[in-house]
């Protein structure tokens, strides 16, 4: 270690600019971050560098719905890391077996393909609707459609961006993957007339996240099952944001009453401390998929398994489904609550709510900052929607401690 590089400034004082700027002297500039930099987390809160506590309202996108850290989480996965961590596909471990068993117990699903992200997981079911629709519904070869909706987000590959209706995450990526057709979201009948003979599948977000939280009318997703059903199209919903719990159902499929064909988690499946995500198929869809024709060197790998095991163990055992509809309740009816001339819409399901803001109240972004002076961090979708999606370990002090706040920034 040299001392001649140490630098000249107090660390302290020099640790909050020296992240930002190594992150802009190295990295691409693909995000905006809020300025804080985070170094520690426990369940519904984070620390950051300079030991100031907040309340986690964005839990990384949903993928920390067990809460940061969580105990039995990360026992599980520094015990897995000291005994194996990957063998490829090539080999068996002794992980993966049971995680398929404990997860199509839990959700009812009769077969899993295991990958790492979540657009991985789309990418997959993509692929395996395309290869169903040939073999087994006898789409002519190359003809396959896909039906998907206007303002969706299931991330960021080439072929998921190619239907993507939001220029900023497409401007620039051509030439696109063809064979979808988009729709408007929340349209049954639109979605239905859409339908042809080409139609493998149809993809949606039982609630669209990154689009600001839009919760489709009442209904919607049983018409779009029994269209799927009547026409023998594969029903692929993404539940990579609304699943495991988030909306207080461990789907959000439930609060239909349906069940896709193909359903796609990630993000909380492995509580935030690994990639894992998964196509939980309800049908003999995965069954067209042969030796080789579809994998990936890490989907299925021990550590995720056993991360993933744990996490959906803790999210049952430790009652956090409950609890999410739960706080759920008790946060969107608080903050309907709040006098604001700024708030024009409050919606969601769960602890998944969208504070939609006017749009004189001059964006969410500066709501965000006032939120994050006060202890509360939690982010913008587009404009003028604040996300807000904590821990759905949070309890019901912590939940009016965070309604103070948003009562506090919106008066
Ligand atoms: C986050 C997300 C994805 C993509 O997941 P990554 O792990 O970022 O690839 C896909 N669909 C939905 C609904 C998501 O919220």
């Amino acid at each position: 270690m040299s001392l001649d590089i140490a630098p000249a400034v107090p660390a302290a004082a020099a640790r909050r600019t020296d992240f930002a700027a190594l992150e802009a002297e190295y990295g691409a500039r693909n995000y905006k971050p809020f300025e804080v930099v985070l170094t520690r987390g426990e369940g519904v809160f984070v620390w950051d560098v300079d030991g100031v506590r907040y309340l986690d309202c964005l839990s990384a996108y949903s993928a920390v719905n067990q809460g940061h850290c969580h105990p039995r989480i990360i026992e599980a996965l520094t015990a897995q890391a000291q005994r194996l961590t990957l063998t490829s596909r090539a080999f068996r471990n002794d992980q993966l077996g049971l995680f398929y068993e404990e997860i199509c117990q839990l959700t009812g699903s009769h077969a899993v393909l295991p990958m790492n992200t979540g657009a991985e997981a789309v990418e997959s079911a993509l692929k395996v609707a395309r290869k169903w629709g040939y073999e087994v519904k006898g789409v002519p070869s190359g003809l396959a459609e896909i039906v998907v909706c206007d303002g969706n987000f299931h991330g960021r590959t080439v072929s998921v961006v190619s239907f993507s209706t939001d220029p900023t995450a497409r401007s620039g990526f051509g030439p696109f993957t063809p064979g979808f057709r988009v729709v408007p979201f929340g349209d049954a009948a639109a979605l239905e007339a859409a339908i042809g003979p080409n139609t493998v599948a149809v993809l949606i977000e039982p609630i669209q996240g990154e689009a600001g939280v839009i919760v489709p009318p009442r209904g919607y997703l049983a018409r779009v099952r029994e269209a799927c059903t009547r026409q023998d199209v594969i029903l692929i919903l993404d539940e990579i944001q609304t699943g495991l719990g988030r909306t207080g159902a461990l789907l959000a499929e439930a609060h239909e009453g349906v069940e896709a064909d193909l359903t796609l988690v990630g993000k909380a499946l492995s509580g935030g401390v690994h990639p894992v995500s998964a196509v939980l198929s309800n049908r003999e869809v995965l069954g067209v998929l042969n030796p080789g024709e579809h994998g990936s060197t890490f989907g299925g790998n021990p550590l995720a398994c056993a991360v993933a095991r744990m996490a959906l163990k803790v999210l049952v055992d430790e009652g956090m489904i409950e609890n999410a509809a739960r706080q759920g309740r008790r946060l969107m009816e608080g903050l309907r609550q709040i006098a604001s001339d700024h708030v024009r819409e409050v919606r969601g399901r769960g602890l998944m709510i969208g504070l939609e803001l006017h749009p004189e109240a001059g964006g969410a972004r500066r709501f965000g900052e006032a939120l994050k002076a006060r202890g509360l961090l939690c982010k913008e979708t587009h404009d003028h929607t604040l996300r807000i999606a904590p821990p759905l370990v949070i309890t019901s002090d912590q939940v009016d401690w965070a309604l103070e706040q948003f009562a506090a920034v919106l008066a």
